[in-house]
């Protein structure tokens, strides 16, 4: 299962979390799964909400959601995914994200963001069908 996307919609969620570090950057990707895999056609930027140590935790409004929901809903899509940038960290999923990771077959892109550049961006499926049994599984992103 990969995760599939265009150069301009690769390029925005990384310039994204370049434009807000130090802090970490966050948003929503819509789309369409099939059996080829994920297709994100579009990305929403979210405001980072946590202000406690928006460095290294990142968190989508409920309302942010709901209006996603709402957007994705009316262009018959989909939310696929979410990404969001590890200022000066790896591009690999924290406890945090894990334990905050509840929307099953979908992705979690990370992109590290190191001294206000961009780096790596990995992709994570969340796998499996209750919080026992979830797992990150890495996805090939394929861009395109
Ligand atoms: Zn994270």
């Amino acid at each position: 299962m990969s995760l599939i996307l265009s150069r301009a919609l690769y390029d925005d969620l990384r310039t994204h979390g370049e434009e807000i570090y130090p802090n970490e950057c966050c948003g929503i990707l819509l789309g369409r799964s099939d059996s080829g895999g994920i297709h994100v056609t579009s990305l929403l930027r979210a405001g980072n909400t946590r202000t406690d140590s928006a460095h290294n935790r990142y968190h989508i409004a409920p309302e942010e959601l709901i209006a996603a929901q709402r957007q994705a809903r009316n262009s018959g899509l989909d939310i696929v995914g979410f990404y969001h940038s590890h200022p000066d960290h790896p591009a690999q999923w924290s406890k945090t994200d894990f334990a905050e990771a509840h929307w099953f077959g979908c992705t979690y892109v990370i992109t590290a963001v190191a001294k206000g550049k961009a780096e790596l961006t990995n992709s994570f499926l969340l796998s499996g069908t209750t919080e026992e049994d979830k797992r990150f599984e890495a996805q090939p992103i394929v861009v395109e």
